[in-house]
């Protein structure tokens, strides 16, 4: 829709308002130039309500009048025509509902906001020296006017412009402009134009959002427009959900546009939430208790401190998920070395187990290889073993399979490998190694082994073993294997044992031709 369509539209629909006959009359008498102080009286008081309202608040701390008034000739003389006059509007508007159609818009919290804009806008003229504030708050009550009227005219448009700025889509002039090709303050000036409203309180609905589009030599109408526009972002404070920044705003606007001081702003800042408090109960309007501006601000403050602490405790909370992370990455690793240790470690005597020496000996091997070294094998059983378990039993028998292997590996060079090769057997892999000192080797375990005294809580124990031994050169051996290398210490072991045990024995080329 365009601007024109739009206008169109509202200025025929049967939605648009009808005022009531005191506040049509009242406007149409006070265009008149003829038109008397009585004159005026007169018309309000036909509506005995209306006229009780009047006086209620004429007498209230909103106009301060130290002398009484008791009739509406007194107050039209007292307050002066144009008051009244706005007096009477004010409470025709504040009591305008819905029109017929089904809305979603809210008539009641418009018309509650609408009066604090109206009581902000007559405390921020009244800071200005010399201004003329009889009429300031049915400019200010009446600057939204068009809202209403869009709402009651196309009420599903109007909630979607509605749905649109609250979801942050657009802001509210945006949204009118992009639906309506025009704006609430356009269309509530058109309107109260064509119910006779006197360019007073014309202009400022028209120029409320922009004052400094008001190109007139009329100083009235002039600051009434900058009241009204400052009234909305002061109402801001109280209602938005961004108190600070529309405090801030107010602040350099009304600094600016209408030249208060410090003073004057503390003023308005700490005096409107009282006299929007009170302009409800002379209105007739059940407003909730408004909060002041200063705790307001405060609770705001206090929000934005709760958010930064938020952030400062999810940043801790990051960075403490963080330290979790590396402390469980290393204990994984810590489990990882300790499983992988498992896996390679006999249960029993905590050497090396088979699986180990079979992984160690390729290594091994291929070390050998590359470095173009000797490298031994022993293959090592306790002798008559079986014997021993059925003298001793069979838990001296782990017992001394433990110890025995602490004693060979106490024994050994630090590279050099000892794992249980399965039972009672056992075997070192001695890297780099020739014959002649493995040989050596095995004699220096078998004779320690010879000499120890095993000593459980009850007995002393000896034992004895054998040992195989078998060295190779993988580089030149010819018919070099892991195999090889493994079975003639076995086969060297076995002639160790035949040779009557506790003894070492160095497994023989010519032997093996003939073993094998
Ligand atoms: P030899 O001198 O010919 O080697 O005689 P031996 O009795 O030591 O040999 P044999 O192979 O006949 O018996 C090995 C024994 O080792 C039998 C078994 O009870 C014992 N043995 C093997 N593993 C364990 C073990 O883990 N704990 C205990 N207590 N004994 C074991
Ligand atoms: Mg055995
Ligand atoms: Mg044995």
């Amino acid at each position: 829709m365009n601007q024109e369509e739009t206008l169109a539209a509202v200025l025929s629909s049967d939605e648009l308002p009808t005022l009531p006959t005191v506040a049509s009359e009242i406007i149409t008498l006070t265009a008149r130039e003829d038109t008397t102080l009585s004159d005026i009286a007169s018309l309000v008081s036909k509506d005995t309500a209306l006229s009780a309202k009047i006086l209620k608040v004429a007498n209230s701390s909103f106009y301060s009048f130290a002398q009484q008034i008791s009739s509406i000739n007194q107050a039209v003389s007292i307050l002066g025509i144009n008051a009244v006059r706005s007096l009477v509007l004010s409470f025709s508007f504040l009591s305008m509902k819905g029109g017929k159609k089904k809305v979603h818009f809210n008539f009641e919290n418009f018309w509650k906001n609408s009066l604090a804009g109206a009581v902000a806008s007559k405390l921020i003229l009244e800071r200005v020296k010399g201004a003329d504030t009889e009429e300031i708050f049915i400019c200010g009550l009446l600057q939204n006017l068009g809202e209403l009227i869009l709402a009651r005219t196309f009420p599903d448009e109007y909630e979607e412009v509605l749905k649109q700025i609250t979801e942050g889509q657009y802001d509210a002039l945006n949204a009118e402009e992009d639906k309506f090709g025009t704006f609430h303050s356009t269309i509530g000036y058109e309107v109260a134009k064509s119910w006779g409203f006197p360019e007073v309180l014309l202009l400022p609905i028209r120029y409320h959002h922009d004052p400094l589009q008001y190109k007139g030599d009329n100083k009235k109408i002039e600051i009434t427009c900058k009241a009204s526009y400052l009234s909305d972002i002061l109402i801001s404070i109280l209602y938005s959900d961004k108190p600070e920044e529309y405090h801030k705003r107010f602040r350099k606007e009304a600094k600016k546009l209408l030249g208060l001081s410090n003073d004057d702003l503390e003023h308005i800042l700490s005096e409107v939430h009282i006299q929007v408090d009170q302009a409800g109960k002379y209105f007739g309007l059940r407003i909730k208790k408004t909060k002041a501006i200063q705790e307001i601000l405060q609770e705001a403050n206090i929000r934005l401190s709760l958010m930064n602490l938020d952030f400062d405790q999810m940043n801790q909370e990051l960075i403490k998920a963080k330290i979790d992370l590396e402390n469980l990455a290393a204990e994984l690793e810590a489990k990882n070395k300790i499983l992988n240790n498992l896996a390679n470690i006999d249960g029993l005597t905590k050497i090396y187990n088979h699986r180990y020496f079979q992984n160690s000996l390729d290594n091994e091997i291929s070390r050998a290889l590359r470095n173009e070294t000797e490298i031994s094998l022993l293959l090592i059983d306790i002798d008559f073993f079986k014997k021993f378990n059925d003298t001793y039993g069979h838990q001296v028998g782990d017992f001394i399979l433990m110890e025995f292997s602490a004693t060979l590996k106490q024994e050994i060079r630090k590279y050099d490998t000892l794992a249980r090769y399965g039972g009672e057997e056992f075997t070192v892999i001695l890297p780099d190694t020739s014959e002649e000192d493995a040989l050596t080797v095995a004699e220096k375990l078998r004779k320690t082994v010879d000499d120890k005294v095993f000593k459980d809580n009850r007995e002393d124990y000896h034992i004895t073993a054998s040992f195989g031994v078998s060295t190779g050169r993988p580089v030149t051996d010819d018919n070099f294997s892991k195999s090889n290398l493994i079975n003639q210490a076995d086969a060297a072991l076995y002639d160790a044992k035949e040779a009557g045990r506790n003894r070492v024995s160095l497994f023989s080329p010519k032997k093996k031709w003939y073993k094998f």
